[in-house]
């Protein structure tokens, strides 16, 4: 698919639960309620979804929520995603709370990667940001996932906590095989109450602090994500800048939320109802729909007042 601004469309970000186990303050805070487990989508209905996309040539599929874990039969749905859908690559992003409890089945089913997110390495601070205490079953779910040979990503979006905080993270891929990304804080839902860390301050902290960091311009990977190497490191560091620096011109995505909307675009409210499409039989027309209503660029920097914001909490649009 192929979009008004010549962009390919290939990608599919897909929110399984709203539900989360976490109360992260920027994201999903305990005040925040959950869709009602009757609007949410099926299994079999996200596969045909999936099915028409593939058709028209999604092949990569992120599953997120919410903690997409949360909900029961996450390993089968990502087989089904590959072996009935067709999709080439279906990776999960997860807090990596239950991960150790579902990582061999993930495999078995053939997950090609696992981002967890996680936004410090130190456990008061791990608490004050997401109400758990459960650092140390999320480090240790990721070892599990390297052990198995899956590609890990860790993802951080910062609201603080200075240096230590950014650099506990980045050091990770001095010893471990993994990437670690910093993602911009944008103003959606939650999340425009802090003031996130600009990924340039961090870029420019660490060309001090290693010297021979060079970008790894070979290395894109799906998504907006610029990458960098470190001498000595044995895995890489990303940073994917949506505030600083616009990458909507490579945009390849849409998303599909936990209720049931394909979004074109993450900042603006407007969606395709996918379930009236389920319903009448024209799901592919809602693909191709979505693609068509995708805007030449957000609009978080500069508001466009012609086009209503997108109000939902990430955990329903799955970030
Ligand atoms: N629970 C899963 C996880 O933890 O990866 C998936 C859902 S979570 C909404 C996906 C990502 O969105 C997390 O990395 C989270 O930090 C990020 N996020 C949430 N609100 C955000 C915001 N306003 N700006 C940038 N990233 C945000």
């Amino acid at each position: 698919m192929i979009d008004l601004y010549n962009r390919v469309i290939d990608y599919m970000r897909i929110s399984i639960t709203d539900r989360c186990n976490l109360r992260c303050v920027y994201c999903r805070p305990e005040t925040a309620r959950a869709l009602p487990e009757s609007e949410l989508l099926t299994f079999p209905e996200i596969l045909r979804i999936c099915c028409e996309g593939s058709r028209l040539g999604i092949r990569f599929v992120k599953l997120t929520g919410g903690e997409p874990l949360m909900r029961d039969g996450v390993p089968q749905l990502v087989d089904l995603l590959k072996t009935k859908a067709g999709i080439e690559r279906v990776s999960l992003t997860t807090n990596g709370i239950l991960l150790s409890r579902y990582i061999d089945a993930l495999q078995d089913a053939g997950i090609d990667g696992i981002t967890v997110s996680l936004d410090t390495l130190d456990p008061e601070r791990f608490k004050s940001i997401t109400g758990s205490p459960r650092l140390a079953d999320i480090l240790s779910a990721v070892q599990a996932s390297m052990a198995r040979n899956i590609p890990v990503k860790i993802n951080a979006a910062l609201i603080g906590g200075g240096e230590p905080a950014w650099r506990d993270l980045a050091e990770l891929a001095k010893t471990e095989t993994l990437t670690v990304r910093f993602i911009e804080m944008m103003p959606l839902g939650y999340g425009s109450r802090f003031q996130g860390v600009r990924n340039d301050a961090i870029l420019d902290r660490m060309r001090k602090i290693y010297p021979g960091i060079v970008e790894d311009s070979a290395d894109r990977g799906a998504g907006p994500a610029v990458y960098y190497r470190i001498p000595n490191f044995k895995g890489r560091i990303g940073f994917i800048s949506a505030m600083s620096h616009s990458f909507c011109h490579t945009c390849n995505r849409i998303r599909l939320t936990a209720d049931g909307v394909l979004k074109p675009c993450l900042c603006y409210a407007s969606g395709i109802d996918a379930k009236a499409a389920l319903r009448n039989g024209s799901v592919r027309q809602a693909l191709l729909d979505a693609v068509a209503l995708k805007p030449r660029s957000h609009c978080f920097v500069q508001a466009n007042p012609e086009k209503p914001l997108e109000t939902r909490l990430m955990s329903a649009i799955g970030g």
